[in-house]
């Protein structure tokens, strides 16, 4: 009993968490990578899904996953949206700071690292209308964050808040929160977001 139990939980959490990222308009093959359903599957529960919701809000999206690393870059507002997302990962432990960088936490296909993917980016649309920053970005700048190849984070030397680094250093952004284009309701949730 209890092993079927525990089967039937884990296919609960999987269903549940596909759904969570069908309303995030991720990928299907972002889907499959989390949560180990088949593309099949992926396809039955996004019909159902909008019919039952009337989802029409709701975008499948196709072709390639973001691949760029200077979309975060981009703008000012973006760079700052983004680094607001990379304190969020800290802060849900999706990634911990090391002497040698960030380190990543997260165990991709693990349901419950999905689950964190999702309430840190839930929290970051809580803190912005309109995000600029989709699901996918967000899933990509963690993996690059984890990486650290390309990106990495750090702090402005004038206010102390955590900023995005760009480690090929084309483009040096001044910082979203005392540089240019500052958003009003971030200060706290930077100061709350940064571990010491
Ligand atoms: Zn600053």
């Amino acid at each position: 009993m209890r092993v079927s139990d525990d089967r039937y939980t884990r296919d609960r959490s999987r269903l549940d968490l596909a759904l969570r990222l069908i309303r995030h308009e991720a990928r299907t093959f972002t889907i499959r990578q989390w949560t180990g359903l088949s593309d099949d599957r992926i396809r039955k529960l996004y019909r159902s899904y909008v019919k039952s919701h009337e989802a029409r809000g709701v975008l499948r999206h196709r072709g390639k996953s973001p691949r760029q690393v200077a979309f975060f870059f981009r703008t000012p507002e973006i760079n700052f949206q983004a680094a607001q997302l990379a304190s969020l990962f800290l802060m849900y432990g999706l990634v911990a700071a090391t002497p040698a960088g960030l380190e990543a936490r997260y165990r991709l296909g693990a349901l419950d690292s999905g689950a964190l993917l999702c309430l840190a980016y839930e929290a970051y649309l809580e803190l912005h209308a309109p995000a600029r920053i989709s699901f996918e970005h967000a899933w990509f700048l963690l993996a690059a964050l984890a990486r650290r190849d390309e990106m990495s984070v750090g702090r402005c030397d004038a206010c102390g808040c955590l900023r995005l680094r760009d480690l090929l250093a084309r483009r040096r952004l001044a910082c979203g929160s005392c540089g240019p284009a500052p958003e009003p309701a971030a200060a706290p949730v930077i100061a709350l977001a940064l571990p010491c």
